[in-house]
């Protein structure tokens, strides 16, 4: 018998380690100091390619897709990206062939994350960046394919994310969830599934990304929810997506060194620095109890020279 779409999905997700998802609590000086209990939501832990958020941005266009009788994805994301990784490991696994249309003119020699696509079976594309950013006209090449949005940014995407804190026991205990805001997909999902008391900051790690907020709310499936219950911070970008300091890396390896928790350079550390800095700023109560959501992307590190950090 054929097995329907959902149950495909799930006998991929039992050959990944959700179960191995932890919540381990991070403690330092300044957490101390400002009286703050921080958890941490290990997602990294799930697998190292298809990691993180990107296993539930992912889910429900997997199953989409699966219901073609002959199923083909595209999708769109830069030479660096977790969600093309991730979706290249995801199809392979599934059986769907796959193309990455990947922003800007092929290099001589193509990035990690677009060499570990490429052995997985994705086939890529490069594109003009006008073209990445309106990607139509190019999809009309594909026209019996099935299309996932850059990051995986839609309802599919946060309906998956907001399956993340089905990984907590008792998410009411938090006075705050934080999360990194990319495309600003699994912050929705976030909000949509948090508990009314819970306060969700996301910390956007593009610069001058004005609409986040929009697109963000756009996803949002809940009609009860108000927009006190949540918010975007814009100032720990570090000079924009993928963009980082001595400062920043020197604060990664005293977090691996201090916590035993490695964060990547493009998402996590900044969600981190940024809780540290708000805390030294008093934006969290005293005895706020404040859930981080450690959203993958380790892969992304690989991209940097390799003496820079101590765990990579
Ligand atoms: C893609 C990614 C994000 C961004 O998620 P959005 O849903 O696009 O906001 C955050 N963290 C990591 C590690 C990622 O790979």
């Amino acid at each position: 018998m054929l097995l329907q779409p959902i149950y495909m999905i799930k006998n991929f997700e039992s050959l990944l380690d959700t179960n191995n998802i932890q919540i381990q609590s991070f403690t330092a000086e300044w957490t101390k100091n400002k009286n703050i209990e921080l958890q941490i939501l290990r997602l990294d832990l799930i697998h190292h390619i298809v990691s993180g958020n990107k296993w539930f941005k992912l889910k429900y266009y997997l199953a989409d897709a699966l219901r073609n009788s002959q199923p083909h994805i595209v999708t769109v994301g830069g030479a660096h990206s977790n969600h093309i990784v991730a979706t290249a490991f995801a199809c392979q696994a599934l059986n769907i062939p796959c193309t990455g249309l990947i922003r800007g003119e092929e290099p001589l020699s193509i990035s990690h994350t677009l060499v570990t696509a490429k052995k997985l079976g994705m086939h890529l594309q490069f594109i003009s960046r006008t073209d990445f950013k309106n990607p139509e006209k190019i999809l009309q090449n594909y026209s019996n394919a099935y299309f996932i949005p850059m990051g995986g940014f839609g309802k599919n995407g946060a309906k998956g994310a907001s399956e993340i804190l089905t990984h907590i026991p008792d998410a009411e205990i938090f006075s705050h969830i934080v999360c990194a805001v990319g495309t600003g997909t699994m912050m929705a999902g976030i909000i949509n599934a948090a508990p009314k008391k819970t306060k969700v900051v996301g910390i956007s790690v593009l610069k001058n990304n004005f609409s986040v907020m929009t697109e963000t709310e756009s996803l949002i499936s809940q009609a009860d929810i108000n927009s006190k219950q949540y918010v975007i911070e814009n100032g720990f970008h570090f000079n924009g997506y993928a963009k980082y300091t001595d400062a920043l890396i020197k604060f990664m390896n005293t977090v691996f060194t201090e916590n035993n928790l490695p964060t990547d350079f493009v998402y996590t550390a900044k969600v981190l620095y940024g809780i540290k800095h708000l805390a030294l700023e008093n934006y969290f109560p005293e005895g706020s109890k404040i859930l981080m959501i450690h959203s993958g992307g380790l892969q992304g590190n690989l991209s940097l020279s390799a003496s820079k950090l101590i765990y990579m």
